[in-house]
């Protein structure tokens, strides 16, 4: 198991996510963005459009999506 943090995933704090793959973590940040949206959390909501962005032009967003990849298999075990 790896941990990555919201930071890491772009955005403002450092929640820890635990998860065996990228897309683990990713779906983690995705429901944490979406609970402090929905908490009218300020300092998560340009990470929060970001995610959005990335769901509406997924294309686009495959660099993003690369370098957690890789920043993920480049994390020591836990
Ligand atoms: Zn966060």
């Amino acid at each position: 198991m790896k941990i990555m943090t919201c930071r890491q995933l772009g955005g403002p704090c450092d929640l820890e996510h635990p998860g065996e793959t990228a897309d683990d973590v990713i779906k983690a940040n995705d429901r944490h963005l979406k609970e402090a949206e929905k908490a009218g959390d300020a300092v998560h909501q340009p990470a929060r459009e970001a995610m959005k962005g990335r769901w509406r032009h997924p294309k686009k967003s495959m660099g993003w999506y690369r370098d957690v990849k890789k920043a993920f298999a480049d994390l020591p075990q836990v």
